[in-house]
Formats: C-alpha cells, structure tokens, sequence
C-alpha cells in the first residue's frame, strides 16, 4: 500500500503536468469518483497549476477545479505517452486525463480502494484536508506531543491514524519504532517528550530516505513513470518477523496489532 514516500515519488514523477492544460478526460468507471464525476468537474479545459501531497493524498490543482486522488492499496497515477495506447486494453484503467502535449495521465486501481475526489477549488481542498492530521514529513515535536498525549491507543496504531498525522502506514510505523527503540505495543501518552521528540526525528529521517530510494516496492507500486522504489532493501524489522534483529541479533517478534501485521523486538524496544 502506497504510504507518504511512495506518493512523494509519484507526485515528484508527474511534475511534468504542471503548466499543462487538461484537453480531455475519458471517464471509464464514474464510481470511483465522489462529487462532479462529469469532465469539466475533473479539469478538462483547465491548466494544472500544481502537484500538492498531504500524508498520502495527491491534489492536481488547476486554475478553477481540483481533483484529489487516494491511491489506496493499488491505485496508481500514470505517465502514458503520446502513441501508446496499450492502456485501452487494460480493465482496471478508470480515468484519463489528456494534456495539450498529448501525454496522458491515467488512474489505474486493480482493487478499487483508492478513489478520485472532483472539489470545486483550492478552499475546498483545505476542507478535505481538515480531517487529516498534520503530514508526517513536517509534523513538529510540538504538534505531535498532544496529538499522542490525547489517545490511549498503543503507539503503534497511533502512527497509522491518519486523523493524528497524516502520511505513515504499516511499513513505516514498524521501522520508526525499531529505530527509535519503541515498543509498538507502548501506551502513546506514556511517551514523554523526549521519547516524542526522539520519534518525530527518526520519522522524518526514515521518510526522506525512502523518498530518496524511490519508495518502497513491494509487488507492483512504481512511480507515474514505471520507476520501481529501491527502499525494501534497507528495512529493519518490515517482513523479518522470525530473522534476527539487526541491531542486536534477537529473532524478531511478528504480532497482530489492530489487523496487520507488527513486527518488532523484544530486546532492543521498551514498552512505555
Ligand atoms: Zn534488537
């Protein structure tokens, strides 16, 4: 599943758009968009005037509209350039938009848990973004010490609320907490601020590696140019449950927490 790295990429990857006006919208599939599903009501017409990411939601901005798109579990935003019109054939193919250069974007999402959000312009994006919580890659330790002082919930789901910050899923979560040496099953608000201060560091660090690697792949996410992510190789704990700790050669624990799957290490992270 695409977490706040991933998106970065693809949204650093589809910088070519901005500048470009929007010359057609084949709409395949209206029900994977909420609002004006029509094309005036996903940009046709309109000039993109900027790319925005908030956690691990995309916002194509044009003069008048906005779209915003969750890529979900498999949901990608491709380049598909002028000529290649393989795309057509391809089922889970939803939307296209075409650009004056004869570039297209397409949203492609096999599962259909990501979706497409047609707003009427910029304020009301800030509206869709409210119920978010500040991104992971610029949250500040003053931010994020209420924000896990108010919940009783263990860290770990904490880090996966989007409503607390906005960006991080499973795989991120896990390794901020190894490296920070957090117990994923610790009480949030019995970190203290230096234990906070400490993870919002290692947060930041962790996911500005990963945009640098290109994200992580795992079966299929690739950037909107087909770019597969290089971050998989430097996980600690992320699918080695069983494998030895990196840092001190325990064999790693891999417990249910809240559905997915948590891994960590006995030795090396404190439950606070
Ligand atoms: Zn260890």
């Amino acid at each position: 599943m695409p977490e706040l790295p991933e998106v970065e990429c693809v949204r650093r990857s589809l910088s070519w758009v901005i500048g470009e006006r929007i010359t057609s919208v084949d709409i395949r599939r209206p029900d994977v968009v909420t609002g004006d599903c029509s094309p005036n009501g996903l940009l046709r017409g309109q000039c993109v005037v900027g790319l925005r990411r908030h956690g691990k939601q995309l916002a194509l901005v044009s003069e008048k509209g906005t779209v915003v798109v969750h890529l979900g579990m498999t949901g990608t935003l491709l380049t598909v350039q002028h000529g290649h019109e393989g795309w057509q054939q391809d089922r889970h193919v939803h939307l296209r938009w075409r650009t004056g250069k004869g570039a297209c974007v397409i949203f492609r999402d096999p599962r259909r848990f990501g979706g497409v959000w047609a707003l009427k312009d910029e304020s009301a994006l800030s509206d869709h973004w409210r119920l978010l919580g500040p991104d992971a890659l610029t949250i500040t330790t003053g931010q994020l010490i209420p924000r896990l002082g108010a919940t009783r919930q263990p860290i770990k789901s904490a880090l996966l609320d989007q409503r607390v910050l906005a960006g991080v899923g499973n795989i991120y979560a896990v390794e901020a907490l190894h490296r920070a040496g957090i117990h994923p099953m610790s009480v949030s608000r019995h970190l203290d601020a230096r234990d906070v201060q400490r993870l919002a560091r290692i947060l930041h660090h962790i996911l500005r590696e990963a945009i640098r690697a290109g994200g992580t792949t795992l079966r299929d996410y690739t950037d909107s140019l087909g770019v597969k992510g290089g971050y998989a190789l430097r996980h600690r704990v992320y699918g080695r449950g069983g494998l030895p700790c990196k840092k001190c050669k325990t064999p790693l624990a891999d417990i249910r927490l809240a559905g997915r799957s948590t891994v960590y290490c006995g030795s090396c992270q404190v439950l606070l």
